[in-house]
């Protein structure tokens, strides 16, 4: 009662003293129901939700919420607010308006799920709910899976190219369409293109797209795999300039970093970016480091020259795995020149010459440094991985 009675005094002596103030904004101060925010948190989500949106900059999912319109809270109902409804409101604001951007949407005619973080732009236009692990997910907790092993990829690239703002040019537009009917529109309707299998573009504004195509990228574990894998591929090709360097002469290296942010996330890596669709087959079913070491153990010739002008897409899972390694090296020992590396690579400067700069070493000396570093580190045995 004290606290009221001090409150109506200082409005009133506000409100006499300041009359250019008027409305007169008494601070609410919310109740102990609310924890004296004013608002609570909307009923419609769950806890892992609400965590998982505050890893996004925004979710199509939730800003459809009836009850709070994407701001996650709602007012409280036992009193008359308090210091933070102004900041929901802002929130629902900035959602819906976020909300009119959808080109998409628009193109479709219906809510297609889709997610936007700090480098990602991403549709998981999915339903049903689909085993992770032990338990299930909807497509909507699938689609924040998706977003955060995107995001892990995105930091670790971040570190890893001393990636600063004006250094990346786009964000990375991901898509999984349900039907292959809705791919192939989206890619006609965007790209200005047919596609018939999946669709990636690299470089200038990078856009991947495919369907829940059985057997291909129907499962979780697929589907995530797949995201992770190309956005590595993607935030390189957009790094300094919008350049992939996949077909002119860095297959090495673009070939290294896809698996390499992939395994990074999984401890395994499933997915290859090869041309033919006929080589479905994998290296060391997706475990790679005793693999790898025993392939180097017993390698007469030197395995890094001839892939060294090979484009990413025409080589096999196997050359694919010891791009992967090499890569792994070059992180170990030579982060601190992966940024300078990436940009002699884009200006088409040779592997050679990139490798005498930045490594201090020619092709084969190099190749005898990763060779050794793999002997030294690598297991001999890895258990197999269970799907
Ligand atoms: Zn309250
Ligand atoms: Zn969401
Ligand atoms: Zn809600
Ligand atoms: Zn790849």
């Amino acid at each position: 009662m004290a606290r009221l009675l001090l409150t109506l005094v200082s409005g009133f002596i506000l409100v006499s003293f300041a009359p250019t103030l008027a409305p007169t904004v008494i601070p609410q101060e919310g109740c102990r129901r609310c924890d004296k925010r004013g608002v609570v948190p909307c009923s419609k989500h769950s806890e892992e939700i609400i965590a998982a949106e505050g890893r996004v900059h925004f979710c199509s999912v939730v800003a459809g919420c009836k009850e709070c319109g994407g701001a996650l809270v709602v007012d409280c109902k036992r009193c008359d607010g308090g210091p933070e409804n102004a900041a929901m409101e802002a929130r629902r604001t900035e959602v819906a308006e976020w909300m009119k951007r959808n080109e998409i949407e628009a193109h479709f005619g219906r809510p297609v799920s889709r997610c936007e973080t700090d480098h990602c732009e991403l549709v998981v236009d999915l339903s049903g709910s689909f085993k992770v692990g032990r338990s299930r997910v909807n497509a909507h907790e699938l689609m924040h899976l998706v977003a955060d092993d995107t995001s892990h990829v995105s930091q670790r690239v971040v570190e890893h190219f001393g990636v600063e703002e004006d250094d990346i040019f786009a964000k990375m537009r991901m898509w999984i369409w349900t039907s292959a009917e809705d791919h192939k529109s989206a890619v006609e309707t965007f790209m200005h293109t047919s596609a018939r299998g999946d669709f990636k573009m690299l470089g200038k504004d990078p856009v991947f797209s495919v369907w829940q195509e059985p057997g291909l990228f129907s499962s979780p574990g697929a589907i995530r795999t797949v995201f992770t894998h190309n956005v590595g591929h993607m935030l390189i090709s957009n790094l300094f300039r919008e350049r992939d360097v996949g077909p002119i002469g860095g297959g090495w290296f673009d070939a290294g970093a896809g698996h390499w942010y992939e395994y990074d996330r999984f401890d395994s890596s499933v997915q290859y970016c090869i041309e033919e669709a006929t080589a479905l087959s994998s290296f060391a079913d997706g475990v790679w480091r005793a693999a790898m070491r025993k392939l180097v153990s017993r390698a007469d010739e030197p395995l890094l020259p001839p892939l060294l002008d090979v484009p990413t897409t025409a080589m096999n899972v196997q050359q694919q795995a010891i791009c992967w390694s090499f890569y792994d090296w070059v992180v170990a020992n030579h982060q601190g020149k992966m940024r300078a590396v990436l940009r002699d690579l884009k200006q088409k400067k040779p592997t050679r010459d990139v490798m005498k700069e930045h490594f201090g070493m020619g092709v084969l000396q190099s190749e005898e440094a990763w060779k050794q570093w793999v002997l030294d580190t690598y297991p001999t045995r890895e258990k197999k991985k269970r799907r």
